[in-house]
């Protein structure tokens, strides 16, 4: 399913600017424009996808190895000592950017952050 409106999808398709800014063939990662700690992060496909379930395996585990190279490159830069992988599917579950997307945030001693969710308290 297309969505011409989608900010991801214009954010993948570089139509918005973001940086600092990864990439690899089927995915990209940019900083979240409202983020829970230093260095939030998140990864998306290219292509829309709703959400995990609508991602065909191999590009799943594709994503995967995107996320720990993303996470490995935030650790280097000393964003984090270590951190969290977070995934919202569908509204009840905090989902907003109806575009599939793994949250990546960075994690130091006492920083305070609570997860899982940005809904439910
Ligand atoms: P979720 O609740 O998992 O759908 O998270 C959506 C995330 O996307 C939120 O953390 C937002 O801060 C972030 N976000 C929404 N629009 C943008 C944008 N244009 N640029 C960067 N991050 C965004
Ligand atoms: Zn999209």
């Amino acid at each position: 399913m297309k969505d011409k409106n989608c900010i991801f999808c214009k954010i993948a398709k570089k139509e918005i600017k973001k940086g600092p800014f990864y990439e690899s063939d089927n995915f990209v990662a940019f900083r979240d424009g409202s983020p829970v700690n230093e260095g939030h992060t998140l990864v998306v496909p290219k292509k829309h996808f709703v959400t995990l379930l609508d991602i065909p395996d191999k590009l799943g585990v594709e994503m995967l190895n995107f996320v720990k190279k993303v996470a490995e490159r935030l650790m280097e830069e000393k964003f984090g000592d270590g951190f969290n992988i977070v995934m919202n599917n569908l509204e009840v579950a905090g989902q907003v950017v109806m575009h599939a997307h793994i949250h990546i945030v960075p994690r130091k001693e006492g920083d305070g952050v609570r997860l899982v969710s940005r809904v439910g308290g």
